[in-house]
């Protein structure tokens, strides 16, 4: 059984909120347990498929939660069709095992398993299918209620109502593992709950004391304890049907930080000269592709956790610029300035630069020419452009206090599995050989990471 808690940080697991997760704990003291580091970059998309894949984001030709394809500029938002590889239940299955993947991001459209699946968030909604097989949706909806694969509108001021609806539908996820649980008897079950990554980037700066802008007197001040506490209840309600045979694993794709504001790294593209406009907008506004000069444009980039910054090549772009065989020299001139970038106050800024090649075994699909982390993602990436600063203090896609961090959890414990307690190296990659060794499977060709059950 594998609880996936999206977002999870060892800071609050490990550490602030331990004691409020006796359930937790208890898996902790008798298995073995650590930080997990994620995959580059530390988002959900693609960090999930790159868990159970055993694959790298380059690999996936996953950099994100939206894409480029051929032809454009403009990136497309990623679904489970988009995953070319095969996870780790398609393998058990294979094997004879009946399997259960449930909530799990990009599992949209569902697809045939040996057992059922039912579709993480990003659900179009609609008629679109959400479980497989199909008959399941009823059975759900008439237990449960409407299936609410996530949280509306999560980076918006109403807290209280964001609050609710978090909890609410954390209780609706694990009801439903609890339910598959018991009355399929999967081999192998596997749950997502992104609820905790909405709380994060909801409440952060009201539960972190170290946050610059909290307020100690804020009415959400003790929310945190609470929602973690939450948790618990429901990990050790999931797993109290489970016997010694069973082996418990939590895990979560990254961890997360305060964030402190974001760097706008158009903006700074457009100081230095590399991004032109043929219009500039009065205020902050979102980059529209049509109000770039192409002709006089050599980079762009794509904000968000961290900036992907694209060289505008002839052939591959539209109206490239930049010739194929003065890619490499624009792109490290264009590194070392951003490694030198300054905020307004003329002090330099941590910018952690590398091309793809430099993380990936392979980079399939359409890979950024630069992936930026800014600050240690203290900062965000701001891909919208008119602000009067490079170093802003807010978000442009609404009120956020939390980014991303590298490292999430790792709680094995159970199953006959070894009890080593805190252990310090594993990785995202790690999980695949961990869940399939559990059942003795050897690892496919092409898969690494250490099996965390020898
Ligand atoms: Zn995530």
């Amino acid at each position: 059984m594998v609880i996936g808690l999206d977002c999870a940080a060892p800071s609050l697991v490990f550490d602030r909120y331990r004691e409020a997760m006796p359930n937790l704990s208890a898996l902790m003291e008798r298995g073995t347990w650590g930080e997990l580091r994620s995959s580059e970059p530390p988002i959900t998309v693609p960090a999930w498929t790159c868990m159970l894949s055993g694959r790298d984001a380059g690999e996936l030709g996953l950099y994100g939660f939206r894409n480029r394809v051929t032809g454009e500029t403009r990136l497309r938002l990623a679904n489970g069709s988009d995953v070319c590889v095969k996870r780790v239940w398609d393998w058990l299955g294979e094997h004879g095992y009946r399997v259960a993947p449930l909530l799990i991001p990009l599992t949209s459209p569902p697809t045939p398993v040996n057992g059922q699946m039912v579709s993480g968030f990003m659900w179009p909604g609609g008629d679109a299918p959400w479980c497989f097989p199909r008959e399941l949706e009823t059975e759900i909806v008439d237990l449960f209620g409407p299936y609410c694969p996530d949280v509306e509108s999560f980076r918006a001021g109403d807290l209280d109502r964001i609050y609710r609806d978090i909890a609410a539908m954390t209780g609706q996820h694990f009801e439903i593992a609890e339910h598959i649980w018991k009355t399929k008897q999967p081999d192998f079950m596997m749950m997502v709950e992104i609820a905790v990554d909405r709380f994060h980037h909801a409440f952060w700066r009201h539960i972190d004391p170290e946050h610059p802008r909290h307020e100690p007197e804020n009415p959400w001040v003790n929310l945190g304890r609470e929602y973690y506490q939450l948790l618990d209840y429901w990990i050790g309600r999931l797993c109290a049907p489970t016997d010694e045979d069973t082996a418990v694993l939590v895990v979560s794709d990254h961890g997360a930080r305060a964030m402190h504001g974001g760097f706008c790294i158009n903006e700074w593209l457009l100081r230095k000269g590399y991004l032109v406009l043929r219009d500039s907008p009065a205020g902050p506004a979102p980059l529209e592709h049509a109000l770039i000069d192409w002709p006089r444009t050599t980079a762009w980039a794509e904000g968000g956790y961290y900036a992907r910054v694209f060289l505008n090549v002839a052939g591959r772009e539209p109206n490239g610029v930049v010739t194929p065989e003065r890619v490499r020299a624009v792109r490290d001139e264009l590194r070392r300035e951003l490694e030198y970038a300054r905020d307004d106050e003329g002090r330099r800024i941590d910018v952690l630069v590398h091309a793809p090649e430099e993380y990936y075994r392979q980079a399939r699909g359409f890979p950024p020419d630069l992936m930026v982390y800014l600050d240690q993602l203290r900062l965000r990436a701001i891909g919208s452009i008119g602000w009067d600063r490079i170093v802003v203090t807010e978000n442009d896609t609404g009120p956020d206090s939390c980014n991303h961090d590298w490292n999430g959890i790792f709680v094995m414990s159970g199953g006959g599995m070894p009890a080593r307690g805190y252990v310090e190296g594993a990785e995202i990659y790690d999980v695949t050989p961990t869940i399939l060794g559990a059942f003795g499977l050897a690892r496919p060709p092409g898969i690494s990471g250490r099996d965390w059950t020898r």
